[in-house]
């Protein structure tokens, strides 16, 4: 048994629990949260914890690299986008945040591996952003700035391929939903936003 895990559940009774007994047990009548976050699964990037925010308030989905997959109706199991489903038709929220970060394992993957690798459920997975990493090679960036870019770019994959879903895409025509891309710098904990306008990602101002 992960004692680590046992010791922290310890401390989340006696304390965080203990002090908020009211508004955690309302929780047991259902969930609805305005705002789901497609993260990755990466350990360092927790998505209530940068937004500090309570239980019931985000509806946090995470796959390798916060990738969304095209709107395929195969028959065959869907994690993330039965995810996506639910948030959108059975909660209703009104935004959908992708968030990606500096440093993604599952990026790294994707640009190292060799195009017809799949191997592993992890290239496999990462094929949906093949087209992005085909066209940030096509660039001249350096090896730093490759990963950058190439994390960047799966965001706006991701707000795309969010847009192939019908029931996503009649919610964001009607301004029922909005659509955003974030990106999370683990050295200086920056947080940027997608600026379609612009075309790039700018950082968010934030109170010192
Ligand atoms: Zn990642």
């Amino acid at each position: 048994m992960p004692q680590q895990l046992i010791a922290g559940y310890n401390r989340f009774r006696k304390g965080y629990f203990l002090q908020r007994r009211e508004e955690l047990s309302k929780l047991a009548h259902g969930q609805s949260p305005s705002i789901a976050v497609l993260s990755c699964c990466d350990s360092r990037v927790d998505p209530t914890i940068i937004f500090d925010t309570p239980p019931g308030k985000l509806f946090v989905i995470r796959n390798v690299a916060n990738l969304v997959p095209q709107c395929e109706n195969d028959g065959r199991p869907r994690g993330t986008s039965s995810a996506l489903e639910f948030a959108v038709t059975g909660l209703n929220v009104s935004h959908i945040v992708v968030l990606g970060h500096a440093h993604c394992g599952g990026i790294k993957a994707l640009l190292d591996r060799k195009s017809d690798d799949t191997n592993t459920f992890v290239d496999q997975w990462m094929a949906i952003a093949e087209p992005v990493k085909q066209n940030i090679l096509s660039k001249n960036y350096s090896a730093d700035d490759r990963y950058t870019a190439c994390e960047q770019a799966t965001i706006i994959q991701s707000l795309d391929n969010l847009m192939t879903f019908p029931w996503i895409e009649a919610r964001v025509t009607q301004k029922k939903l909005a659509l955003h891309g974030w990106y999370y710098d683990l050295h200086t904990a920056t947080l940027s936003c997608f600026e379609p306008e612009k075309g790039k990602f700018t950082q968010i101002t934030y109170d010192e």
